[in-house]
């Protein structure tokens, strides 16, 4: 069983981690940003909500993607654990997460901090080439990551729930960092 929030800005590899986990963990991987492109792509009434903001590069107002989390979590796939990857990228998502969590009487075992020099990030967005992977809305994205997003490293930090890791490395050698801070962290509660 593993309760692990990816975090890290965009670019940093959370997905491709979070997917690579998912199969080896057998945990859903549970992407808000995919949750979201699927509404979009199916134009639900959360898709066409949400779809400007997914345009600009802005973050999806936090009571939209709390519902969507609620919601997700819920399901009984999610009962046995989960990978978070892109969710909670405010203090109000991650303060809603914990009271979620404590509601469905689940603990989060380890956030990890995927850290990529920011002209990395930058290169491999532009080579992923996502509709929203333009130059313009790629800056837009790593503006609102420090105003928005990166408070979070302190809210983790102070709770000893972070472990930082170099995510510039290949990608095996990340799976592997991720997979150590997992058991460091179940020693520490056992
Ligand atoms: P991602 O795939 O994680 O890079 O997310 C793509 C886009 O989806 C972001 O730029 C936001 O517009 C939106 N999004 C994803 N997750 C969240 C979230 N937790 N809060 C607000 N917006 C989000």
């Amino acid at each position: 069983m593993v309760r692990l929030i990816l975090f890290g800005a965009p670019g940093a590899g959370k997905g491709t981690q979070a997917a690579t986990l998912s199969q080896q963990l057998q945990v859903p991987h549970i992407s808000t940003g995919d949750i979201l492109r699927s509404a979009v792509a199916q134009q639900t009434p959360l898709g066409v909500e949400a779809q400007s903001y997914l345009n600009r590069g802005e973050l999806v107002p936090d009571d939209l993607v709390i519902a969507l989390i609620r919601e997700r979590l819920s399901q009984p796939d999610a009962h046995s654990g989960w990978i978070l990857d892109g969710f909670p990228r405010t203090v109000p998502q991650a303060e809603a997460l914990d009271r979620l969590l404590q509601e469905l009487s689940q603990r989060c075992d380890r956030v990890v901090n995927l850290e990529v020099p920011e002209p990395v990030l930058v290169s491999r967005m532009l080579e992923r080439g996502r509709q929203d992977d333009t130059e313009d809305v790629i800056r837009n994205r790593l503006q609102v990551y420090h105003q928005k997003t990166s408070p979070l490293i302190h809210f983790y930090r102070d709770r000893d729930q972070l472990t930082a890791i170099d995510g510039h490395a290949d990608v095996p050698a990340v799976t592997a960092a991720i997979l150590d801070s997992l058991e460091d962290a179940n020693h520490l509660a056992s």
